[in-house]
C-alpha cells in the first residue's frame, strides 16, 4: 500500500509518501526557523499560520517527486496530536480534506507513535517487543513497545524533556534557537570534565528522568563567569548522557527480555547520545537500533510509516477524529502519575 503522511505538530511542516514495503517515495519538509528565531523559540500562532502557507504545496511537491497522483494513494495519515493545537489542526484538516475528496481512508496518527515506530521503517529486522528511549523536544520517556498501538511507559521526566533542556542550555549560552545541534557542536570543542554538573536521579530505583536541576546548574556555571561556553555545553551533554545511560540500564533490568534497545526523537540525532546507547546495548548483549538522524527529528515519513503500520492492522479513523493537544501513548501510566508527566 502507498500511504501519504502529513506532519505539522510543532515547527516543521512535512509531507511524505511511503509504502508498506518501507520504500520512501518522497519526503518533503519545510522548517520555520527564520520565522521564530527573533523570538528565541516557537510561537504557536506564527507556527500555525506558516503551516497553512506551505502544507498544500508540500503535498503537491511530494506527489510530484514520487510521480504519483492522489488516486494512487491508498490511505492518508496525518498527525492528530499531541502538539501545538493550531498546527495539528492544519495537518489533520488537510488530511481529512484529501481523504474525503479522494475517497481514501484516514489514519489519525499520534506524533509520538510516529517517533516510536520510525526505527521499524529504518530497520526491517526490528521486531517487537523493544525498549524505546524516546527523547524529543517535549518528551523524555522509556517505553516498552509491544506492538502497533501497544505501549507501556516505564518512565518519564518529572520536569523538563531532554530536548527542552538542550534548547534552554543553548539559549543560556547564547547559541540561539534551534538549540540541540548548536550545543552538540559546542560540546565537541569543549572539555566535558571542566565544569562539575549534577546528574539528577542517577541510581534511583525507578528509571524516571529529571533535567531541571541540571539546567539551573548550567545557568549558575554561566553566571559565575569562570567557564567557557563550550566547556559548559560539553559538561551539560556529558551529564545528560550519564543520566540517559543509567536510567536506560535500569529500564532494561525492569523490562526483561527485549528484542532490541531503540532510540528515537529529535535528541536521538545527537551522535554522542547514539554512541553511548550503542555501547550500553553492546554491554547488555542486545541489538541497538537508531533511525538515521533525519528520521529522528520531526518529519512526515515517520507519520506515513506509522499510518502504514496502523492501516495494515485495519486501524482507520472517522473523519470527525479530533485534534488533540495532549495525547499520551500509555494513557494508564499518564493517569497514574497525573497531568503533565
Ligand atoms: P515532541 O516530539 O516531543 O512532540 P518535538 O516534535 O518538538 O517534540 P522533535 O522534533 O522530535 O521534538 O525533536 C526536537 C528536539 O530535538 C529539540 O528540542 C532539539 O533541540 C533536539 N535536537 C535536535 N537535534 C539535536 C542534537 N543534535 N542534539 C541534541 N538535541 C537535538
Ligand atoms: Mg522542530
Ligand atoms: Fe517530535
Amino acid at each position: 500500500a502507498i500511504i501519504l503522511g502529513l506532519e505539522s505538530s510543532c515547527d516543521e511542516t512535512a509531507a511524505a509518501l511511503v509504502t508498506s514495503e518501507r520504500e520512501i517515495l518522497a519526503h518533503c519538509l519545510a522548517g520555520q526557523e527564520e520565522a521564530h528565531r527573533r523570538f528565541g523559540g516557537v510561537v504557536p500562532e506564527i507556527a500555525a499560520r506558516a503551516h497553512v502557507d506551505v502544507m498544500t504545496p508540500l503535498v503537491a511537491q511530494a506527489l510530484e517527486e514520487a510521480g504519483l497522483s492522489l488516486d494512487q494513494v491508498d490511505a492518508v495519515a496525518a498527525t492528530a496530536g499531541p502538539g501545538l493545537i493550531g498546527g495539528v489542526m492544519v495537518g489533520l484538516m488537510t488530511g481529512k480534506a484529501l481523504a474525503l475528496a479522494g475517497g481514501k481512508p484516514l489514519v489519525a496518527v499520534n506524533h509520538l507513535e510516529g517517533h516510536a515506530l520510525s526505527p521499524r521503517l529504518a530497520d526491517p529486522g526490528l521486531a517487537f517487543p523493544y525498549l524505546l528511549l524516546l527523547v524529543s523536544g517535549g518528551h523524555c520517556q522509556l517505553l516498552l513497545v509491544e506492538g502497533v498501538g501497544q505501549y507501556r511507559r516505564l518512565a518519564t521526566t518529572i520536569d523538563d524533556a531532554l530536548g527542552e533542556a538542550f534548547d534552554k542550555t543553548a539559549k543560556a549560552l547564547g547559541f540561539g534557537y534551534p538549540g540541540g545541534p548548536a550545543v552538540e557542536a559546542a560540546a565537541k570543542r569543549g572539555d566535558p570534565g571542566a565544569v562539575p554538573l549534577p546528574r539528577p536521579l542517577l541510581g534511583s530505583a525507578e528509571p524516571h528522568f529529571s533535567f531541571a536541576g541540571l539546567k539551573s546548574a548550567v545557568l549558575r556555571a554561566r553566571d559565575s563567569g569562570d567557564h567557557a561556553a563550550d566547556d559548559i555545553a560539553a559538561g551539560f551533554q556529558a551529564a545528560a548522557i550519564d543520566c540517559l545511560i543509567d536510567r536506560t540500564r535500569k529500564a532494561l533490568e525492569i523490562a526483561g527480555d527485549v528484542a532490541a534497545l531503540v532510540v528515537a526523537g529529535g535528541v536521538a540525532s545527537n551522535a554522542s547520545v547514539r554512541a553511548s546507547l550503542q555501547a550500553l546495548a553492546a554491554e547488555e548483549k542486545i541489538p541497538f537500533v537508531a533511525p538515521p538522524p533525519w528520521l529522528c527529528t520531526d518529519n512526515a515519513a515517520m507519520i506515513a510509516w506509522a499510518g502504514a503500520e496502523r492501516f495494515a492492522a485495519g486501524l482507520v479513523d472517522p473523519l470527525d477524529f479530533p485534534a488533540r493537544a495532549r495525547w499520551p501513548l500509555d494513557p494508564d501510566a499518564a493517569k497514574a502519575r497525573g497531568a503533565g508527566v
